[in-house]
């Protein structure tokens, strides 16, 4: 049961990143971290349940994909620093970076 749900949830990302865009019935805002605070530790990377994925270490920083994001907020709990913030005011992912993300979850 408990596997029938969880890949249930896996297809739902599948699909978020073949539309690129944001559910709208998620009503919590998405994260978004602050790259000048940012140790690049990927403890909250490691910390994003699978079913959204939603945070990549792309060498220089780490960043959040708000269309990914549900703003749940398990990264908040462990950043030891502190550096994940609500972010009203996200900006569309660009072409690039859903590319990229289209490769990694092919290979996933
Ligand atoms: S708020 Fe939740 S879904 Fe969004 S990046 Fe953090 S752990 Fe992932
Ligand atoms: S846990 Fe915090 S410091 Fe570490 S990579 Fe994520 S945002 Fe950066």
């Amino acid at each position: 049961m408990k596997k029938i749900a969880s890949s249930a949830a896996l297809s739902g990302r599948v699909e978020r990143i073949a539309q690129r865009d944001r559910p709208d019935n998620w009503k919590k805002p998405p994260r978004r971290i602050e790259k000048s605070e940012c140790i690049t530790c990927d403890t909250c990377l490691r910390s994003c349940p699978a079913e959204f994925g939603a945070i990549f270490d792309r060498g220089l920083d780490v960043v959040i994909i708000p269309e990914l994001c549900s703003g749940c907020p398990a990264c908040v709990l462990e950043c030891p620093v502190d550096c994940i913030y609500v972010d009203e005011d996200w900006t569309p992912t660009d072409d690039a970076m859903w590319n990229h993300i289209e490769l990694t979850a092919k290979g996933a």
